[in-house]
């Protein structure tokens, strides 16, 4: 009884802390937007690196800057510039470390503010990475610090990482790391990355993606006698009409086992990146272009699948269309290219990282933690494929569907709220119990 008192009261100490700490999570928010890491093409990447670096490494972290040399997109211009602070505990134990990806993406248009100004005003940051994900680093950053701030003794270590190129797959940032054992046993145990997923929601993982290219091809000829020729335009149309007709309906029926949001995305999906046939509309000159019967026609699919398919499956569902259609019109043609590939992922429910942060969430929100899945992927991928390390969930403030819009923000009661549960997280995965 004595010690529950005592835990509790270590407990109401450290929730309090953070509470006053309100202003200081809506300032860290504000400083890391201020620092424009724009991606592509990977602005800024090395001032918001040290800016994190130093602040932790003033409060006795031990600092990595890991630059990502010889990884795509690394340049002396646009240095791929990583980093990892680590702080060891009183005693031997396990280690939790805290993710986030520094990068953002290109603001875009429609902002009502400024998308690098910081923002503060009626309880929220505005700026591109508000939500997706600086108030989610900062969040951790000012959970960690009220550990420390509070001199509560943990066994273990805890790290947080401030890595580089997730909007762009992330190959410079947590795969380049998890190659070199960065997110692997025995240096990190659990890793919780803090994406927008609401504050009371746990996410286990993420849907695969498969990207692909379908050129078709046809005969040119000239425009004023295309029975001369053979259209790729018209090939690719009766190959859309067979998508809508029979993939889409199918795709509809395939409902998955993960708890995928929003609900629309709980099932495979498919999406057109791009398509083009014939020449480009004008040329240079702004002239007409030629009469041609268009030759070639391309089109880039995205297709998100799920944990019950298999990406053989799945691309084979796309050769059978091409060769259906095939077998009906001899003189269509087709090539089949692969783009990119992320299985899914998808971290068990009885995890110690998605309990811990379960009894968490309910310890400071006074209700069960929603379990959640991503519609699409994040760094997770490279943690499980990479670092063979399945302790690792996303978990942060902020409202998934703001991602990447215009007047992006976050609600400081959210990152409050969420740096109290990567607290008590953080404990219990060290100390074997909430504080
Ligand atoms: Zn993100």
């Amino acid at each position: 009884m004595a010690r529950e008192t005592q835990s509790r009261d270590v407990r109401s100490a450290l929730f309090q802390h953070i509470d006053d700490r309100y202003d200081e999570v809506a300032d860290l928010t504000a400083s890391l937007i201020r620092i424009p890491t724009i991606n592509p093409p990977g602005d800024a990447y090395e001032p918001c690196a040290r800016f994190l670096g130093e602040r932790l490494a003033a409060r006795g972290f031990t600092v990595e800057y890991l630059r990502a040399e010889g990884a795509v997109g690394d340049s002396d211009r646009y240095p791929r510039l990583n980093v990892v602070a680590r702080i060891e505990g009183a005693s031997p134990g396990p280690c939790v470390h805290f993710n986030s990806h520094i990068d953002v993406v290109a603001p875009g248009e429609g902002w009502t503010v400024d998308p690098f100004a910081g923002d503060v005003r009626e309880g929220r940051v505005y700026g591109r990475g508000a939500c997706d994900m600086k108030g989610g680093l900062a969040a951790s950053v000012i959970a960690v610090e009220s550990i420390l701030d509070q001199g509560i003794s943990f066994a273990g270590a805890i790290e947080i990482s401030g890595t580089v190129d997730e909007e762009s797959g992330g190959y410079a940032g947590v795969a380049w790391l998890a190659e070199r054992g960065y997110f692997s046993p025995p240096r990190v145990d659990h890793v919780i990355i803090p994406e927008p997923l609401y504050k009371d929601a746990v996410c286990l993982g993420h849907r695969g993606v498969w990207w692909s290219e379908v050129e078709v091809r046809g005969r040119i000829a000239h425009g004023s006698m295309p029975f001369l020729g053979v259209s790729a335009i018209r090939g690719m149309g009766a190959f859309l009409a067979k998508i809508e007709n029979e993939l889409y309906p199918r795709l509809a029926q395939r409902r998955t086992r993960m708890p995928v949001i929003p609900d629309l995305a709980r099932q495979s999906t498919l999406n057109f990146n791009s398509l083009h046939g014939g020449l480009a509309e004008q040329d240079a000159t702004g002239g007409f272009p030629s009469a041609l019967v268009a030759d070639r026609c391309r089109l880039v699919l995205d297709r998100r699948y799920l944990l019950e398919e298999s990406e053989e499956d799945v691309k084979q569902e796309v050769v059978d269309l091409l060769d259906a259609l095939k077998a009906e019109q001899p003189e269509f043609d087709y090539a089949l290219r692969d783009l990119w590939s992320v299985p899914p992922t998808m971290t068990e429910p009885e995890a110690p990282v998605v309990r811990a942060l379960d009894r968490s969430i309910e310890a400071v929100l006074g209700a069960p933690a929603r379990h959640v899945a991503s519609p699409g992927t994040y760094d997770q991928k490279h943690v499980a494929r990479i670092g063979h390390l399945h302790d690792c969930v996303a978990y942060g403030p902020g409202i998934l569907e703001l991602a990447h819009q215009p007047d992006e923000y976050i609600d400081i009661d959210d990152m409050v709220a969420s740096a109290k549960i990567m607290a008590a997280a953080t404990l219990d995965l060290l100390n074997g119990s909430t504080p």
